[in-house]
């Protein structure tokens, strides 16, 4: 209500001035069948599972619109790779409203895909059955590993093909077309506020401040008076640093982090050419638009964060009377990023803060250690989880446990890359002697921060290339096991094993294009 809308309802891309977002409608699609359903989410929306195909598929393909929904596509801007890229939009999104959830809060429901709108510029408003299969799966994975992201409602094919420069071959390729329903508080991004502040809509500007502050951060209080506006600044980067410090954990790279895809709410949103640390390197990134620069490197992820937090404070600057004001957050959030990191070390270590400055050059010891080795971040912590709280209680143990440790988290076995992998054991071992829990305990604590199983590249493309030929058992299956990342399920060990030799390069497992 308080937004301004282009209620015009057409299409044709162009710059949108003067709105917040416009009214479009979702273009229909030959076929639509609904792959796959998020059970839990849909309990939480109070939404029942609908039938392959049928009314209920034909909305979350865009093909009914009912009298309740509203589709809107957003107008925003952003920094892309580090340079204003102007007005970009919801090129291929478009929300068809809200629906209030079990928490008595309105939830959006947006539609991935589900054809152009004003912000297509070039493009043609689709998303491949590839790109929406990775992004149903990671936002669901995510959520479940405590992630703060959106959601995915339904995976839909659409039965129409979407041609895309497949990285294959090179060649443009018909691909089966797909739509993700996404689902969010709210999918406002750095990129709403920053394109409003730069095209002088100080007015627009305000009132999307001032709807998100009421609206999704309620406790802050009715931004009446400038304070408001910092104290909500100080809260996106805490969340932010919140956040980026789960992805470090966890070793999620988004692989685009440009500030059009930085939600207001500090969850994780877009998933595209996003990927999971398998051997550790800190300048890994699987986004090939990325290997030059490697802006966007797992190692990257925390100033890349600052400064897109810087960009949007140079936008909320217009809403306080002094941009002073806004500098002690960007602090905040690189403190909040260094304690959360740090606090979640301790617990993937089974450690408890006895305010050690020795524990930071542990734990940079650690990730030297890791990258020498080639350790695969999922594997060598969860392993650690069982054989440390085991050294502990046998320590005659000790040098088999390691050996097995390393064997079975490294991609490599030579030994002066595993050098100081081996010297960094022991060293650990005599620190976690000073704790006093039992080893019982200790060994709960760290399965408990450590995930056995993640969404591994390979993993997903297999899932891909399943549900492309017509098998959808691969990607149940990883819906299934990723929904208790942290529980043994020891009958698919299988997904949680270092990456084949045959995944090391292959496109989809190792290397991700924008083109999706
Ligand atoms: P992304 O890199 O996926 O975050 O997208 C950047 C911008 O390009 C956003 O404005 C998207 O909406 C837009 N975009 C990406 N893919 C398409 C597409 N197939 N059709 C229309 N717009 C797109
Ligand atoms: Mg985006
Ligand atoms: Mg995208």
């Amino acid at each position: 209500e308080e937004m301004r809308g282009d209620d015009s309802l057409h299409n044709v891309p162009r710059q949108v001035p003067g709105y917040h977002y416009s009214r479009v409608r979702p273009t229909p699609v030959a076929a639509p069948r609904l792959l796959a359903w998020a059970d839990e989410l849909a309990d939480f929306l109070g939404l029942r599972k609908p039938a392959e195909r049928g009314p209920a598929v034909e909305a979350l393909a865009g093909n009914r619109v009912t009298d309740t929904m509203k589709p809107f596509a957003a107008r925003y801007g952003g920094h892309q790779f580090g340079s204003w890229a102007g007005q970009l939009g919801d090129g291929r999104a478009i929300s068809l409203g809200e629906i209030v959830a079990s928490d008595g809060r309105p939830w959006e429901i947006q539609l991935k895909g589900a054809g152009p709108t004003p912000y297509s510029r070039r493009a043609d408003g689709r998303a491949v059955l590839r790109s929406s299969v990775r992004e149903f799966l990671c936002s669901e994975a995510m959520h479940y590993l405590g992630v703060p992201t959106t959601r995915a409602l339904s995976l839909v094919s659409t039965g129409d093909a979407v041609v895309r420069d497949m990285f294959y071959n090179g060649n443009p390729q018909a691909e089966p077309g797909a739509i993700v329903a996404r689902v969010a508080p709210t999918f406002v991004r750095f990129g709403n506020f920053q394109l409003l502040a730069a095209s002088g809509e100080l007015d627009n500007l305000r009132a999307l401040a001032d709807y998100v502050i009421r609206r999704y951060y309620p406790e802050l209080g009715a931004p009446t008076e400038p304070t408001v506006y910092v104290r909500w600044f100080e809260e996106i980067c805490r969340r932010t640093a919140v956040m980026i410090a789960h992805w470090m954990s966890v070793g999620f790279v988004h692989g685009v982090m440009n500030t059009d895809n930085m939600s207001i709410l500090g969850l994780t949103i877009d998933y595209g050419p996003y990927g999971w640390l398998e051997p550790y390197d800190p300048d890994w990134t699987p986004n090939t638009t990325d290997f030059g620069t490697r802006r966007y490197a797992y190692g990257q992820q925390p100033n890349v964060g600052l400064w897109n937090l810087w960009q949007l404070a140079r936008a909320l600057a217009h809403l306080v009377p002094n941009p002073e004001l806004l500098r002690p957050a960007l602090d905040l959030y690189s403190a909040t990023f260094a304690a959360t990191r740090h606090e979640m070390l301790l617990g993937k270590l089974g450690l408890t803060d006895q305010a050690d400055a020795a524990d930071q050059a542990l734990f940079e010891d650690l990730n030297e250690a890791l990258a020498a080795a080639e350790a695969d971040l999922t594997l060598f912590f969860r392993r650690l989880s069982h054989a440390a709280p085991a050294v502990l209680a046998t320590p005659e143990a000790e040098a088999a446990t390691w050996q097995e440790l390393l064997a079975a988290a490294c991609y490599t076995d030579q030994p002066e890359a595993q050098q100081k992998l081996r010297q960094w054991l022991p060293r650990y071992l005599r620190r976690l002697r000073q704790e006093t829990a039992a080893p019982a305990a200790i060994r709960a604590q760290m399965l408990a921060a450590n995930p056995k199983y993640v969404l591994r590249n390979y993993l997903a493309q297999q899932a891909i290339e399943a549900a492309e030929a017509g098998d959808l058992s691969v990607l149940n299956r990883l819906m299934q096991v990723l929904k208790t990342p942290f529980a043994e399920q020891p009958e698919h060990d299988e997904l949680a094993a270092k990456r084949p030799e045959w995944a090391r390069e292959k496109p989809g497992c190792a290397t991700l294009s924008c083109s999706s």
